[in-house]
């Protein structure tokens, strides 16, 4: 018995994902992310490791490999983490270290979009069998990662795809990065929810995001004007994407995509709008480019327990 876990910690919670030697996931655990230093952060995730072993009936002796996705810049090389603001390290941190010697396993730290691309990569197989790929992730920030040829794509910097911060809208908004009309300060959930500020649910309260989608949906004027904008911004990053690393496919997820069809149709509408004004956008945007991550399949998690160290240890006799 040999088990590999995928963890994903993010800025509010860790989750832990258990398989075995055929993949098949055996125990899952959640936990409130502790960002109140890095050492409540490490216990918290040992704790949601050992939460998955109890509920899948194993002891850590039978724990071999950890992957980890994490909200913030990382050095692949070394498993540092330069930047993660979301989790409170602000200094590097040499998590993948650290999280290695209070697991036991080897431990491989990845972007959490990075690590959500190789998902989705991995879910894309199934049905095409595509060697280049961007995953878009929307959410309260936007980011994408990249496989090319069968690789995750990570740059100079380990910054490849982080389009977020790239102005398409100089009277935008101004971004949290300090550029003006970023994006993400123009198409990610805070600011879709800030555009339907004036817009209240039926019991005043102001709308959530997918409350925006499903009212633009039914007809409201308003909400259709914020839609239409934010598709109009995303048709020209899934665009962007797929002329700056010609791709196959583009998998959008994150939290704003699971409006479902009120995200898709939306975006399809802006995507077939550039096709109708290009013979080469409608060359290079067939219908089939883009998929939604099924929200039954969670990219990250699976993106990170597939990039757990392939190492084979010691087995203790007897198991
Ligand atoms: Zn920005």
């Amino acid at each position: 018995m040999r088990l590999r876990v995928g963890l994903d910690i993010g800025g509010t919670k860790t989750a832990a994902l258990l398989v075995n030697e055929t993949g098949q996931p055996v125990g899952e655990a959640e936990c409130p992310t502790d960002i109140s230093g890095p050492d409540r952060l490490v216990s918290r995730v040992v704790e949601t490791v050992e939460l998955a072993l109890q509920q899948a009936g194993h002891s850590r002796a039978y724990l071999v490999a950890a992957g980890v996705g994490v909200p913030g810049q990382v050095d692949s090389i070394n498993g540092d983490v330069r930047l993660a603001v979301n989790l409170n390290l602000t200094e590097p941190y040499p998590l993948a270290e650290v999280l290695s010697s209070a697991l036991g396993v080897p431990v491989r730290l990845e972007n959490d979009v990075r690590a959500a691309a190789w998902g989705a990569f991995h879910w894309v197989q199934d049905s095409e069998p595509v060697r280049n790929l961007a995953y878009l992730s929307i959410g309260t920030g936007i980011a994408a990662g990249l496989v090319l040829d069968g690789q995750l794509y990570r740059g100079a910097h380990d910054m490849a795809g982080e389009i977020g911060h790239i102005s398409v809208d100089p009277a935008g908004p101004r971004c949290l990065c300090g550029a003006v009309g970023c994006l993400e300060a123009l198409a990610a959930g805070p600011a879709i929810a800030a555009a339907a500020g004036t817009i209240r649910s039926r019991n005043g309260q102001p709308l959530s995001t997918a409350e925006v989608f499903a009212a633009a949906r039914r007809g409201d004027p308003h909400a259709c004007r914020i839609i239409e904008r934010v598709s109009f911004f995303l048709a020209r990053a899934v665009y962007l994407l797929v002329m700056t690393y010609d791709v196959e496919k583009v998998v959008l997820g994150g939290g704003v995509t699971r409006a479902g069809l009120a995200f898709e149709e939306p975006l399809r509408n802006a995507l077939a709008d550039l096709r109708a004004d290009s013979s080469l956008a409608a060359a290079m945007l067939p219908e089939r480019l883009i998929s939604l991550v099924p929200t039954d399949y969670n990219a990250g998690l699976i993106g990170a327990v597939l990039i757990a160290p392939d190492t084979v240890p010691d087995i203790p006799a007897g198991r």
